[in-house]
C-alpha cells in the first residue's frame, strides 16, 4: 500500500545521496499517511540505495504498525514526530546533513539575513536550534518551538531539517536552505553581502499570498535599531530599515573589504589588522 510515497522516498533518497547532502547511513524522510499514520526510512540504511518496501509505517507516538522483517523506524524518528504534532498544515519531513548548511550550524551563524528574495518568499529565514544529542528527545525538544513558525531549521552541530505540505515540497526546501547557504557563503567570502531592504522584505511577504505560497508564520515586524525580536510566532530576517541604509557596510583598508556588522562588530583578516595598526603608529610618529 502507499506505493507513489515509499516510490517518492526511495527517489528523495537517491537524491539526497547523489548530492552529497547525506553521506553513510545519514538523514530521513517521512510521509503522513492519514490521521495518526507516518511512512518512514527504516533506520541503518543509505538513503541512496533504498527500495520501497524497506518504509516503516508507525504511527503519531512511533509505534510501529507495518515493518519488514528486521526494519525498524529512523533514530530520527522523535523529531519527526514531534514536526507533526506541532505541525497539522505539513505532509512531510526531511532530515540531511548538506555540508554548507549544516557549516552554518556548526559556526551558530543562522540563515536569517534578507540575501535572496526567493528564499525571503518562501522560507523567511532558517533560524539554528540549539544543540540536541541526535536520536534523543533531547534534539526533538529543542527543534520543536521552532518548528512552529519555520519549514526550515539547522541543527546545531549536526545538520538541517525541512518540513513540506508533501515529499517533494520539503525536499526541495532542503536545497533551497543548501543553495541559500552556499550563495551565503560565497557573498561572504567575497567580503559584501548587501541585503535587502525591510520595505523589500515587505513587499515579498506580500507576495507569499499573491502566489498561495503557505508559510507557518509571518516575517517579524521590524526589531528596530538595536532590538532583538525574540517572538517565537514569526520569522526574523535581518534587513535595513531603508533602501539607503545597509547593515553590512563596505568599508576598505588598502582595497580589501571589510564587513561591519549592525551592532558595530568589524572582522579583520590578520593582515588587515596589521595594517591598521601600522597605520595608527604612523600617524602617532608623525604628531611626535
Ligand atoms: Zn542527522
Amino acid at each position: 500500500m502507499f506505493e507513489s510515497y515509499r516510490n517518492e522516498i526511495v527517489e528523495i533518497g537517491r537524491r539526497l545521496w547523489a548530492r552529497g547532502f547525506v553521506a553513510s547511513n545519514d538523514g530521513n524522510i517521512s510521509a503522513r499517511l492519514g490521521p495518526d499514520r507516518l511512512l518512514m526510512t527504516p533506520a541503518s540504511v543509505s538513503k541512496g540505495f533504498m527500495t520501497p518496501e524497506m518504509m516503516v509505517i508507525t504511527d503519531l507516538d512511533g509505534k510501529v504498525i507495518e515493518a519488514a522483517p528486521g526494519r525498524k523506524p529512523s533514530s530520527e524518528a522523535l523529531m519527526h514526530l514531534v514536526a507533526y504534532r506541532q505541525r497539522p498544515d505539513i505532509g512531510a519531513v526531511v532530515h540531511a546533513h548538506p555540508p554548507t548548511a549544516t557549516g552554518f550550524a556548526v559556526a551558530g551563524i543562522p540563515l536569517d539575513r534578507a540575501v535572496l528574495a526567493e528564499v525571503v518568499t518562501t522560507l523567511g529565514s532558517i533560524p539554528i536550534a540549539e544543540y540536541g544529542t541526535p536520536s534523543t528527545r533531547e534534539l526533538a525538544d529543542t527543534v520543536a518551538p521552532l518548528l512552529r513558525s519555520h519549514d526550515g531549521v539547522l541543527l546545531a552541530n549536526h545538520g538541517a531539517i525541512a518540513l513540506g505540505k508533501d515529499l517533494f515540497s520539503a525536499y526541495y526546501k532542503m536545497e533551497t536552505i543548501e543553495h541559500f547557504a552556499t550563495i551565503s557563503l560565497v557573498a561572504r567570502q567575497l567580503g559584501r553581502e548587501h541585503l535587502l531592504s525591510r520595505e523589500e522584505v515587505e513587499r515579498l511577504q506580500g507576495l507569499r499570498g499573491t502566489y498561495g505560497i503557505a508559510s507557518p508564520a509571518p516575517i517579524c515586524p521590524d526589531p528596530g535599531p538595536g532590538g532583538v525580536t525574540v517572538d517565537p510566532s514569526c520569522q526574523i530576517v535581518v534587513a535595513p530599515s531603508s533602501s539607503g541604509e545597509r547593515l553590512v557596510a563596505d568599508t576598505s583598508v588598502g582595497g580589501n573589504a571589510l564587513t561591519v556588522g549592525n551592532d558595530g562588530e568589524i572582522r579583520l583578516t590578520y593582515a588587515q589588522l596589521t595594517e591598521l595598526i601600522d597605520e595608527a603608529v604612523k600617524q602617532l610618529v608623525q604628531k611626535a
